[in-house]
This record gives C-alpha cells, structure tokens and sequence, in this order.
C-alpha cells in the first residue's frame, strides 16, 4: 500500500499545531483500524507529555488509546530510534508515525537491513517544521513531505533543493582559520561527560557494541578529558559520515550543550558536495562510502 494517500486538502485549520483537527482524527483512526484489525501489534507516536510543554513518545496497543495521538510543535523526537530496541524488534508488526527528518531515518535503517520493511507500517506526516524556529534542521529541510510512506496525512508540500549556500551554520565555522577552529572544538569538547546520549538516542548509531564499550583493547577512554572526547566525538561523527540524516537529536540531548549538529551538517555538507548524496532520500540509493565503483581516483589516498 505503499503511496496511499489520505485526501485532507479541505481539512479544518483551526488548529495551531502543525497538524490540523481532521488530520490528525483521520491519522487517530486510522491507528486505531490498524490496532482492531490486527494489522499491527503496536502503533509508535506522540501522546501528551506529563507536563502541558512537552509532548512524549506513545506506545499504543490498545485501540482505544489511539485517540491520545497528538501531533504538533512539541513533537520534535525522532521516533525511529526505537526500532533498534530489542523490544521493538521482537514486537511483530508495528505501525510508527514519522515526520520527514524520521522517514529518512527509516530509508537509511532499511537499505542497512536494520529493520525489515514487511514489519512496518510508516504513517508519513506533512511536517512544516517543529520545536524553536530557528532549528537549523526544521530551517533547511528538504523533507517537509516524506520521503517514504504507506499513509500520508497531510496535504503534501513541495520540497526543497540544496544548495552549498543552504548550509549556512557550517559556513560560518568553515570561516574559521584552523587555529580558531581547533580552539573552537577543544573548548567545545571538554564539557562532553561522555554519557553517551548521542548514541543513545540516535535511529542511525545501531552498532550491538559500541567501540566506546570495548576494553580489550581500550580504543576510547572512558574518563571525560580532552583527548578521550575529542576522539570519542570524532569517531561517533566518522561512522555517521554519509549516513546521518541531520534530525539533531544528538544535539537536543546533550546535557553540555555541545552543537554536535555542527559535526554532523558539516559532514553532510561534504557528502552531498562531493558525491550529490543526502542520505535517507531512498531505501535503494546506495551510499558513497560504502560503495566502489570500478575506476574511482581514489585522490584520499594519493
Ligand atoms: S548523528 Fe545526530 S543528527 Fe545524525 S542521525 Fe544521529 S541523532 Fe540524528
Ligand atoms: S551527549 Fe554530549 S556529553 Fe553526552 S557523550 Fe554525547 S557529546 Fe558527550
């Protein structure tokens, strides 16, 4: 059923919230069809949060609970992160709402084979932005329809083209000369406590066991100093490079308040300069570093 597309281009907009009143019933009962009919065992959304600012991931198996589905500014999380739980993975089919920015998520966890497609339900929702407005990923999104998705709610909106000149938070810092810079990241990578949020949180870090967590040998100290976080921080972006999809949800939850989305955009940067790649754009694109065609130059190595 891939493509189905739910007709709300007449659908009340009272609302505030990025999803209007009928969109969002339409995608409650929706979600509550597919719980009684047992298409799915479980429905991943947002519900509202313990306090009235905050909205909270949603675990629904009951189909009566489907009509606590909210979706709005507050729903910033990147739901697909959860599909690398054991929990989840076990679960059976499940049905999982997404924004753009997640859906892209969900292209890059099937062409890794991390998730199997024929366990999934993907509810693409129209998003036009969520949480602070100046959020560098909602500013420059190129994804407000997503890419991928068996039922669409919302009037979908055209998206845009990147452009080198799109990613301006990295040109600034790419303004620094690399004294500044190195300055720049010493001071930046010193607060990181090494709790490891940033993976925690992360749909794309999917490692069983992380390089941090191995000790014989050691490869990343384990105490937060300067060169333990700088390589910790440095290794964590290497193995995103051409497969993060820019959600910042390592940067919302870091407690140092370290920009890693800085790391991350400036990677993405190079990798669609470079190859014209954006991950996440399509479950059969297959990504430049990870692939080798016959005749490349190989110009890193010379
Ligand atoms: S590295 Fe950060 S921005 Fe990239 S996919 Fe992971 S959580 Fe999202
Ligand atoms: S979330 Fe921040 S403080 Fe925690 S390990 Fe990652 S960079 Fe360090």
């Amino acid at each position: 059923m891939l493509g189905v597309m739910v007709d709300v281009s007449d659908a009340e907009t009272t609302s505030t919230a990025n999803a209007t009143f009928r969109e969002l019933s339409t995608l409650q009962s929706f979600a509550k069809k597919l719980l009684e009919s047992g298409t799915v065992k479980m429905v991943i959304g947002y519900s509202q949060g313990y306090t009235s600012d905050r909205a909270m991931p949603a675990f629904i198996t009951d189909p009566e609970k489907a009509s606590s589905l909210i979706f709005d500014k507050r729903c910033f999380h990147n739901l697909t992160m959860y599909l690398k739980t054991a929990e989840i993975k076990c679960a059976g089919k499940i049905a999982i709402v997404v924004k753009g920015c997640d859906a892209k998520a969900l292209n890059v966890l099937l062409l890794e084979n991390q998730i199997k497609r024929e366990n999934l339900v993907i509810l693409g929702l129209v998003c036009i932005g969520v949480g602070d407005p100046t959020l560098e990923k909602c500013r420059i999104c190129n994804v407000n329809t997503p890419p991928i998705y068996d039922e669409l709610f919302g009037k979908p909106v055209p998206n845009k083209e990147w452009t080198s000149a799109t990613f301006t938070r990295v040109k600034e810092l790419e303004g620094k000369s690399q004294k500044e810079l190195w300055e720049f990241w010493v001071n930046e990578f010193n607060r990181c406590i090494k709790c490891y949020a940033c993976r925690e949180v992360c749909p794309i870090c999917t490692c069983t066991r992380c390089i941090t967590d191995k000790n014989q040998p050691q490869w990343v100290p384990t105490s937060p100093h300067s060169m333990g976080n700088f390589h910790w921080n440095l290794t964590r972006a290497f193995h995103l490079a051409g497969r993060c999809i820019g959600c910042d949800e390592c940067e919302r939850s870091c407690p140092a308040d370290i920009p890693l989305s800085l790391v991350n955009w400036k990677l993405i940067k190079q990798v669609f300069e470079k190859y014209g790649f954006i991950a996440g754009m399509s479950p059969d694109d297959l990504p430049p570093m990870s692939t080798y065609v016959e005749g490349e130059e190989e110009e890193f190595i010379k």
